[in-house]
């Protein structure tokens, strides 16, 4: 049994709107002449007047529980290694083979062989 079968399409976790959608529809809001503390209260109470207008200056915010209550995903710095290849089973972005056999995530960038045919060496 695998865990994790890296042919599958990735599965998304929050169907939700971009930042795109959101600028939208407050501008359209906004346009209609709906105050910004309206529009903010249409949001709950999390949203603040403030909020509203730092999102028409482009910043969004970032604690979680807004970007909840405005519909978008929480912001997470996700770094893709294209480099390496993703075994079956393993939650490791990055991963390489050893001549041997053996699948093993590298210490420092050099590292060309796994830990059992290349111990650490303790000076
Ligand atoms: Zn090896």
């Amino acid at each position: 049994m695998t865990l994790f079968d890296s042919r599958k399409p990735v599965q998304k976790l929050y169907i939700g709107q971009n930042d795109k959608d959101v600028l939208s529809t407050i501008l359209a809001q906004k346009q209609a002449g709906v105050t910004l503390r309206k529009i903010a209260q249409g949001y709950g109470a999390l949203i603040t007047y403030g909020d509203v207008a730092r999102i028409l200056q482009g910043t969004f915010p970032k604690r979680k529980a807004k970007r909840i209550a405005l519909g978008l995903a929480p912001s997470a710095k996700i770094v893709v290694i294209g480099k390496g290849a993703v075994p079956d089973g393993s939650q490791a972005i990055k991963a390489f083979q050893c001549k041997c056999g053996q699948w093993f995530i590298p210490n420092c960038p050099a590292r060309t062989h796994c830990f059992l045919c290349r111990p650490v060496r303790h000076r």
